[in-house]
């Protein structure tokens, strides 16, 4: 008699991770009094290459007492102070990645990035996927506080002339304000929200029910604190008509959270 059970599955094949890559800041610069551009560059570099807007890189940074963070093992434990950005910029001609980071107070990216200088070392994972940009929608709706600037600055990037674009963004002060571009038509609005980030989101809310109504075909792409981002985009589906399919929300950090996960699309809401 031939044996019918099934064979056992073969176990899905371990996701293989990129190695890490040794980079060096190579350059500091103050943009306002909370963002810091800082460019990194390096040997092992080579063969990063930009992954489409609002994609992300994971940096890993020293230790306190450490001048340079360990090296992590191929399949070794995730380095503690590891953190989620956007690689703003990248220049694979000259092995160059721009990173912007907000100065929010704690937490080992931001206070590190307050102290950057020539020569640091980190060590850089990715880049993973971003936002797919509809070019073929001629609205978009971008709302989104400084974590995620970097982000929209790259989707404002990718628009096609033809699209029009609305986008809210909340900041620590009116001087976080700089001149953003795209190929689009652009209606900016900055908005100031105060050195306490429990207000966060809040903002963006007011601005938001002040809007004239938003077309039903618009792209909508949200990214800001976790919470705020689930209860803007309930006022977006529930009071604002907005069909779900249309939001794309992504929490870029949690208020009183160390390292919050980067898969928060708020879809729990
Ligand atoms: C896909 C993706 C891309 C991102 N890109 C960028 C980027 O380009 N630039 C950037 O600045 N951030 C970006 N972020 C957000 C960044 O990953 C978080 O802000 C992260 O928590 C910072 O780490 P930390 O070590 O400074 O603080 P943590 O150790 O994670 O947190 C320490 C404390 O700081 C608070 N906190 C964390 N972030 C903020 C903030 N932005 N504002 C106010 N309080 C905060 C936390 O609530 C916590 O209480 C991105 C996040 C995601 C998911």
């Amino acid at each position: 008699m031939t044996n019918t059970a099934p064979l056992p599955e073969a176990a899905p094949a371990p996701r293989k991770r990129r190695p890490p890559r040794r980079v060096e800041v190579s350059r500091v610069e103050v943009l306002s009094p909370a963002m810091r551009r800082i460019t990194l560059t390096g040997a092992e570099l080579e063969g990063f290459a930009p992954a489409g807007p609002a994609s992300y890189i994971k940096l890993i940074f020293p230790e306190p007492g450490q001048t340079e963070p360990t090296r992590p093992l191929p399949d070794g434990p995730r380095a503690v102070s590891m953190r989620t950005y956007t690689p703003l910029a990248v220049r694979p001609e000259v092995l160059e990645v721009d990173v912007d980071f907000v100065l929010h107070g704690e937490g080992p990216a931001s206070t590190w990035a307050a102290q950057a200088a020539v020569g640091q070392v980190l060590f850089l994972m990715g880049p993973g996927p971003g936002y797919a940009v509809d070019t073929a929608a001629t609205q978009h709706l971008l709302i989104a506080d400084d974590s995620a600037l970097p982000a929209v600055e790259t989707i404002l990037a990718d628009l096609p002339a033809s699209a029009q674009a609305r986008v809210l963004l909340e900041v620590i002060s009116a001087g976080e304000q700089r001149a953003l571009n795209s190929p689009a038509t652009l209606d900016v609005r900055w908005l100031p929200r105060g050195s306490d980030h429990r207000s966060a989101g809040q903002a963006l809310e007011q601005a938001l029910r002040s809007l004239p109504p938003i077309a039903p075909e618009a792209r909508i792409y949200l990214a800001c604190e976790a919470a705020a981002m689930r209860r803007l985009r309930q006022l977006l589906i529930d009071e604002l008509g907005v069909e779900r399919s249309r939001i794309v929300g992504r929490g870029y950090w949690k208020l009183d959270a160390v390292n919050h996960p980067d898969h928060d699309y708020g879809e729990d809401s």
